[in-house]
């Protein structure tokens, strides 16, 4: 297993600067990014990036989010500890890491097996141990786990699926990319059965939220 090194925890504390100038404010936030070795949760041959601010490959053709992207959305989230999180996208599982850091119980599903299996097996060696993680279809939610305090998509959706909107409670937050080629990030608030508040941040970039059908 790699090591964590004075280093790497070094580099972790640039990196929170960064975040910080970019204004990231949430301190709870900052102290997870601080703490989590994302240089654990990529390829060997990206190692010496981890620290940038920047995302990379993993497998499977996907990417692990920019720290920024993940530290913004996780500050839209809110969370608060025991908080019941559904995350669409698991990948690395670094953004599942942040969660569970956060002490949310947290839910991941992904579609891609390879990092489906890689991941179910790297983040309990981490000590970051989600709830649960599927290998399914984040366009259709986890209908026997639902209601949601917390719901995260960490892929480009083309569209908000209904199935995520009724999974929210009421009084929760998706948080959710928007969008084809570029995505808006969105937060809904759930105020009631039928009403959502709708607030839009800046435009991101993420990998394609995809369907069953599309590979
Ligand atoms: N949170 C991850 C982000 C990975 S990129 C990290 O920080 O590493 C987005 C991920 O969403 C990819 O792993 C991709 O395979 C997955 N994904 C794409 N479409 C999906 C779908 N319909 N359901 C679940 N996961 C999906």
């Amino acid at each position: 297993m790699m090591q964590d090194t004075a280093k790497h925890k070094g580099l972790r504390n640039q990196l929170v600067k960064t975040l910080v100038d970019k204004g990231i404010v949430d301190t709870k936030v900052l102290e997870c990014i601080r703490e989590i070795p994302r240089h654990l949760f990529m390829d060997s041959s990206f190692i010496d990036f981890a620290y940038q601010d920047k995302a990379f490959p993993i497998a499977a053709d996907q990417t692990i989010s920019q720290p920024y992207t993940v530290a913004f959305q996780t500050e839209l989230l809110k969370i608060e500890p025991g908080d019941k999180v559904l995350e669409i996208g698991t990948g690395s599982g670094y953004q599942t890491a942040v969660l569970v850091s956060l002490k949310a119980v947290v839910y991941s599903i992904e579609r891609q097996k390879e990092l489906y299996e890689k991941t179910r097996k790297f983040l309990p060696k981490v000590g970051y141990v989600a709830k649960r993680l599927k290998f399914g279809d984040g366009y259709l939610g986890w209908e026997s786990e639902a209601p949601f305090d917390k719901i995260i998509v960490t892929a480009g959706a083309p569209f908000v699926p209904k199935a995520l909107m009724s999974q929210l409670k009421i009084g929760g937050r998706l948080v959710i990319p928007v969008g084809n080629d570029v995505q808006v990030m969105t937060l809904f608030i759930r105020t009631s059965e039928k009403d959502f508040q709708k607030y839009e941040y800046g435009n991101f970039r993420f990998v394609p939220l995809l369907k069953e059908s599309q590979k």
